[in-house]
């Protein structure tokens, strides 16, 4: 039988001899049952180097937004190339980036650039224990913030560690950690008001920010609760913390102006990544402008070498223009079809059998599986999921939709960019036809 990955995997075997572990990101290695090589894109569509085409709805990790290779990114980034790639000083690029982000996001009065949201992470805590004189962060278990020592803080703890649920436990995926990061922060369980208020009040004084991913699509995209969000603002208005927004997905996916649009609430200050450079290097924090008062002072340090970077602003300007442009065109591509494609699957997993249950707003949403005997009804938090998901055997469904041709994200999100069309979700239905055929 043919090895339909063989040339991937060659190229696995060879990077193990340059590159450590032969990927460039932990996360990537988790892809079975190879890491794929890849060699062209176009739209929602992408090649592997074995010639297999997938229909992509893993499409960067988010980032590709308006898909592969759209027209006129490649021209924007290359005419920009031919002037210059880097100043590591100030072009005019940056303030028509910064302008359209005001007039997208809600909490935008002032922006700043990094080259990645982990950095941008960093930059809103540092910025939000300067502002408040406080010293902790509160975030919620299996929310992840980026790779940082502060950004995995209470991200897939293991269920023999969590603590109890009044105070879940500060744990940190990684060896090599400053211990006394761990003590900057308090976690909370997503989707409880009740139970962030206790907590909250408990550490009264002593917090200078919640930050959270307002669809926590990191973990089983988990929407907030009414009255989640709510509570956020109420408490950090009340006690003079900072609401931090982490988009690094949701922007400009939920809705032009992200999930604070989405949703209705505007934050102290937002963290923007991947779609905002639509597959470049680029992230943004933008805020009120009281919130970034210790940056206009200069007495918190944000710098960085390759910040607005003009061919990453070039790639922004491109993207933005095209959400601007889309207008309300934007939600009925990314809801329609990606309620479709919802619908479509569990109307799959019920002809075969498959306890699987796609779950999210649409543009995008978390297959779960449920273990034998779990009890059906949405996921609502962290504990909630790792009890109910069947990791391994989603895992084995994924490889047998990539055997045909339908590519999700290894842990089982999947994506709808503005480059979908209803053809795409037509031919993945049929393709996953097959491929659950198989599984089952
Ligand atoms: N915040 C959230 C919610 C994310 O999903 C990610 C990445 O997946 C990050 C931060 C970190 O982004 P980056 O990988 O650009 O550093």
């Amino acid at each position: 039988m043919t090895d339909r990955y063989a040339k991937s995997r060659d190229l696995f075997a060879r990077a193990q001899n340059s590159i450590a572990a032969g990927v460039n990101s932990g996360i990537r290695k988790m892809e079975q049952p190879v890491p794929l090589y890849f060699s062209h894109g176009s739209g929602p569509r992408a090649w592997d180097v074995d010639g297999n085409e997938y229909i992509d709805f893993q499409i960067g990790q988010g980032a590709l937004l308006y898909g592969h290779a759209p027209a006129g990114m490649a021209e924007a980034i290359g005419e920009q190339a031919k002037k210059g790639t880097h100043w590591a000083a100030q072009c005019e690029l940056e303030i028509e980036v910064a302008e359209r982000l005001l007039k997208l996001m809600p909490g935008a009065e002032l922006v700043r650039f990094n080259n990645s949201a982990t950095e941008v992470v960093l930059s809103a805590f540092r910025l939000a224990r300067a502002h408040t004189g406080k010293p902790l962060i509160l975030k919620f278990e299996g929310a992840y913030h980026g790779w940082a020592d502060e950004g995995l803080v209470g991200f897939a703890p293991p269920a023999d560690k969590w603590g109890d649920e009044e105070n879940p436990s500060r744990l940190h995926p990684s060896q090599g950690v400053i211990p006394e990061v761990l003590g900057t922060f308090v976690v909370a369980r997503w989707n409880d008001p009740a139970h962030l208020r206790r907590l909250v009040d408990h550490h009264r004084g002593q917090i200078a920010a919640i930050v959270f991913e307002p669809v926590m699509c990191n973990t089983c995209c988990m929407e907030p609760v009414p009255g989640l969000i709510s509570t956020i603002r109420e408490l950090c208005d009340r006690d003079g913390m900072l609401m931090i927004a982490d988009e690094t997905i949701t922007g400009f996916r939920f809705a032009p102006g992200g999930a604070q649009e989405y949703l209705g609430f505007t934050p102290d200050l937002t963290i923007l990544g991947k779609a905002i450079g639509g597959g470049v290097p680029f992230a943004a924090l933008v805020g009120k402008k009281s919130a970034m008062q210790k940056i206009i002072d200069g007495t918190v340090v944000h710098a960085g070498t390759l910040n607005a970077n003009p061919l990453c602003l070039a790639s922004s300007k491109w993207c933005l223009d095209h959400v601007i442009e889309m207008g309300s065109d934007h939600p009925k591509v990314v809801f329609d079809l990606g309620k479709q494609l919802m619908a479509g699957l569990r109307a799959l997993a019920d002809k075969y059998g498959i306890p699987m249950r796609p779950q999210g707003p649409g543009p995008a949403f978390h297959a779960v599986m449920l273990k034998p005997g779990a009890e059906e009804g949405p996921v609502t938090e962290y504990r909630d999921y790792v009890r109910r998901h069947d990791g391994p055997r989603w895992a084995h469904l994924r490889i047998c939709l990539l055997e045909q041709g339908v590519r999700a994200i290894e842990r089982g999100l999947w994506f709808i960019s503005l480059a979908h069309r209803q053809q795409d979700i037509d031919d993945a239905l049929a393709k996953a036809d097959a491929a659950f055929a198989k599984h089952a």
